[in-house]
């Protein structure tokens, strides 16, 4: 289907494609909804914080007005807590809105934009979205950003170089890099180039992994933090996230930003889940005990997978191309979703939100009787 109207540059973009919704492989597949076993959007199994509920039903009594523009309330508990000005915080519409008001304030047409390949599909649609040459970089051979690669590639494209996006955990991949690996990084990048550090898996991070990306931002002008509340604290359906740099930048985000890009209902819901300790501890500990459960079956049934520093899994299950997409498919048949990843070039390969219990129980299974009857 192409069009003759419109731009050259947007008609080459691939639409995104997300986990299918529970509603939609039921009526395919005739199954009950309620049996939809779905673990393909690193969603947080546990839903929505309680807390953020009750916040929502409040701030409900007054939807007939417009929401606060400016996020006071929330930007100043993100303010109290991350140890930055307000004038440092750029609210957006699920981080989605901060990585594409990145791309949008920094770069155009005839610009590159760098990130790794096999990373977070959003990257090349929002440089495309701008006209931007999206440079893919070859990951290390551990599915990891190749950090002095990205590098080279920054050099290479010389001035033209106007952004790059380094996904901290990455998904689909679950790769982690360490603080010492960013932080050289960011020191060698040119200070012409913005550099979108997305960390919407932050709050899965061990003890041991976490670092202060604040402190980067504090230190480098060229950097924008991106969060989520999507994941660790279970809005993905409000759409809410943040992003955090120096006033200059945060300045043109602003500019560019929808006047009321974050509804009333996420600013109350996500107030109160930033504050939910107890929800974020439960979740945190669900997810790495659901991380052993999962890969102690892979390893049973002799899969490969990735290590993980998400809430998520890449395994992969079978040597053919088309082995993801014929395991996704017979799961399906079963009322499980998961995600193929052959859009990021890992059609081998399946990607495991990590669930509750019982849930990753009934997809092991699943997994084990669809492998056996293939034999
Ligand atoms: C899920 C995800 C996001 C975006 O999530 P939002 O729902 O838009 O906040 C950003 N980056 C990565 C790597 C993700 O996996």
């Amino acid at each position: 289907m192409t069009s003759k109207l419109g731009l050259k540059h947007v008609q080459a973009i691939a639409p995104y494609v997300g986990g299918r919704p529970i509603s939609d492989v039921a009526r395919e597949y005739g199954l009950d909804e309620s049996k939809i076993v779905k673990l393909a959007s690193n969603e947080n199994p546990l839903g929505m914080p309680k807390s953020a509920q009750e916040a929502m039903l409040k701030a409900s009594s007054d939807l007939g007005r417009y929401p606060d523009s400016n996020g006071f309330e929330l930007k100043k508990v993100l303010s109290e807590r991350l140890g930055v000005p307000t004038d440092w915080i750029t609210l957006g519409n699920g981080s989605n809105d901060i990585l594409e008001l990145s791309a949008r304030a920094v770069a155009q047409l005839g610009d590159d934009i760098i990130f790794s390949r096999h990373a977070f599909a959003v990257y090349p649609l929002a440089s495309q979205a701008v006209g931007a040459r999206a440079v893919e970089v070859a990951p290390t051979d551990i599915y990891g950003h190749d950090l002095s690669a990205m590098l080279d590639a920054i050099v290479a494209s010389g001035d033209k170089a106007k952004l790059v996006f380094v996904a901290n955990p990455n998904n689909p991949t679950g790769s982690y890099l360490t603080a010492k690996e960013i932080e050289d990084f960011l020191v060698a990048v040119p200070p012409h180039v913005v550099v979108v550090l997305d960390e919407a898996y932050n709050e899965y991070l061990t003890p041991e992994q976490r670092y202060d990306a604040i402190a980067w931002v504090k230190r480098f002008p060229n950097v924008i933090l991106s969060r989520s509340f999507s994941k660790a604290y279970g809005l993905a359906g409000l759409r809410i996230g943040y992003g955090v740099a120096q006033p200059a930048l945060t300045d043109l985000l602003n500019r560019i930003r929808q006047p009321f890009n974050v509804n009333s209902l996420a600013q109350a819901a996500a107030i109160a889940a930033f504050q939910d300790f107890e929800f974020l501890q439960q979740g945190y500990e669900l997810n790495r005990a659901g991380f052993a459960q999962l890969t102690q079956a892979f390893d049973e049934l002799g899969l490969t997978y990735l290590s993980s520093a998400g809430n998520f899994v890449l395994v992969k299950v079978g040597d053919d191309d088309d082995a993801g997409a014929q395991m996704n498919l017979s799961l399906l048949k079963r009322g499980i979703i998961v995600r193929p990843v052959g859009n990021y070039g890992l059609p081998q390969w399946l990607r495991i939100s990590i669930g509750l219990p019982e849930e990753n129980a009934i997809f092991i299974n699943a997994l084990r009787e669809i492998l056996s009857a293939a034999k």
